[in-house]
């Protein structure tokens, strides 16, 4: 579901956005910090870091209400915390008057989410949920290949090694951060956008080690209006158990006989086996054109689709126990 609402301005076309980074963790430093500095709509304030990281050239702040006190010109924060905690801290900024960014997944719950969207609104405030890999070219090109078509197969495979992706993040193991999930919302995302026709978890199998409370392998079952038959096979499964390379693609069917493999997370299409489309990744580029863009119009973007495809894994989804993770 996508939720829009008009806000007040919050700053004109030409003057840069203030933008401060709450949460410096490794997506704050391999994405938000550099495509921000790139980008000339907006202009990095400081950073909000309750462990004290350091950004060259702005000041860090311990808590949200110091910044928004000592920097009262900042427009809009990104948050870039682990999404169990994003409610209160965007609450506080919308309360503070600050736009805000969120990264995804956008809470842990969907009523959180909606509520969030609610208080943006009612405040005059532009929030914005961001899918990083919906912003590939290629993902944009499967959606216009597929407009209209019948799904006969859609098979979805993401696999990657949690040890690798999540080095010692504990948080992915807590009750409200998603486990294998947290990447898998990436591919309900791509799902979401491409897909024909509305889109529904039918059946799912979550796997659970034996001491978290997230799963670390999910199997589910699609059922879609846009397919074939409602016995149409549509599946995805997700895996962080994978060793050795990591393999994240969509392959899909129509009833005309085409088939289409995104592959790489979404920056590769190929088309009856050639290559169709490929792009450097810019997803973050991408995101904040879009996030300058929405505040330019004074517009919020709260889609929750992606959200709620992995909300419904969640409660239909059979428990099975598998062996502890250590890492
Ligand atoms: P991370 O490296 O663990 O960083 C998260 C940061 O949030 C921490 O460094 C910490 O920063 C802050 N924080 C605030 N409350 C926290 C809490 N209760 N537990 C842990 N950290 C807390 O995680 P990340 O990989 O950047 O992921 C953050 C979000 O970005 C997730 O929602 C994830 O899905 C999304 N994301 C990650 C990637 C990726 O490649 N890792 C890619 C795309 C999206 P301070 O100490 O500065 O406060």
């Amino acid at each position: 579901m996508a939720i829009s609402s008009r806000g007040d301005p919050g700053g004109t076309a030409l003057t840069p956005y203030s933008i401060a980074i709450i949460g410096v963790g490794k997506i704050a430093r391999d994405q938000h910090l550099p495509v921000i500095r790139r980008n000339p709509r907006f202009r990095l304030a400081g950073v909000i870091s309750h462990s004290g990281a350091r950004v060259e050239g702005v000041p860090t702040f311990a808590t949200a209400a110091e910044a928004y006190a000592a920097l009262p010109e900042i427009d809009a924060v990104a948050i870039c915390t682990p999404p169990s905690v994003r409610h209160a801290i965007a609450l506080e900024a919308l309360a503070a008057g600050k736009h805000v960014l969120l990264e995804k997944p956008p809470a842990p719950t969907l009523s959180e989410a909606h509520d969030l969207a609610a208080h943006a609104a009612a405040s005059g405030r532009v929030i914005f949920a961001t899918w990083h890999s919906q912003y590939n070219p290629a993902v944009d090109e499967a959606r216009e290949l597929l407009s209209g078509a019948k799904l006969r197969r859609l098979t979805l495979d993401w696999r990657e090694d949690v040890r690798r992706w999540h080095p010692g993040q504990d948080w992915v193991w807590d009750a409200g951060n998603f486990g294998v999930f947290d990447p898998g919302i990436n591919a309900m995302s791509i799902l979401a956008k491409i897909t024909p026709g509305p889109i529904f978890v039918k059946r799912a199998e979550l796997f659970f080690p034996a001491n978290r409370d997230t799963p670390i392998a999910a199997s589910l079952a699609f059922g879609s209006s846009a397919a074939e038959s409602p016995n149409s096979p549509l599946t995805g499964e997700f895996e962080w158990r994978t060793e050795g390379d990591d393999s994240w693609n969509i392959d899909i069917e129509t009833t005309t006989g085409t088939t289409l493999r995104l592959t790489s997370g979404g920056s590769r299409l190929f088309v009856d086996g050639r290559l169709a489309r490929e792009a450097p990744v810019a997803e973050y580029e991408g995101i904040y054109d879009h996030f300058a863009a929405l505040l330019d119009a004074k517009w919020s973007a709260m889609d929750c689709a992606p959200f709620q495809l992995v909300a419904d894994a969640f409660l239909i989804g059979s428990r099975r126990i598998v062996e502890p993770f250590e890492w």
